[in-house]
């Protein structure tokens, strides 16, 4: 029963110093256990300037359409426009037809090249607090 495609898992601690926080990755063969990244951060650190905190109340991400294109079909047609996604601005394409969060939903047809989507997060905290 304990054929090569087993499903094994590896545990990853946050190497962020003094963090504890655990991850989990499944794999099943060892070669692909060679290509798991032992470096790993948590949600909290891999990316700590989004992580919101009364010291860091609000985040900002910006996102643009970016043109996606199709090759043609046979050798020698141009490329294909197939349409925008959203995508980071700066970013060389993007992947999105839809953004969405709590409260919004961005779709990228509606929108001509060009539009930008601001998404901003803000932490307000108690009064009694600030
Ligand atoms: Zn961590």
């Amino acid at each position: 029963m304990s054929g090569p495609s087993r499903r094994r898992t590896l545990t990853r601690v946050c190497t962020h110093a003094g963090c504890a926080e655990r991850g989990f990755v499944e794999y099943t063969s060892r070669r692909d256990l060679e290509h798991i990244s032992r470096d790993w951060k948590c949600l909290r650190h891999s990316k700590p300037n989004e992580v919101l905190s009364a010291g860091n109340p609000e985040t900002t991400a910006v996102l643009t359409l970016h043109p996606s294109y199709i090759d043609g079909y046979r050798h020698g047609d141009p490329p294909r426009l197939l349409g925008f996604f959203w995508g980071p601005e700066g970013a060389e394409k993007g992947s999105s037809g839809v953004e969405s969060g709590p409260g919004f939903r961005a779709i990228a047809a509606d929108f001509p090249p060009g539009t930008r989507l601001i998404i901003t997060a803000r932490i307000e905290l108690p009064e009694e607090q600030q």
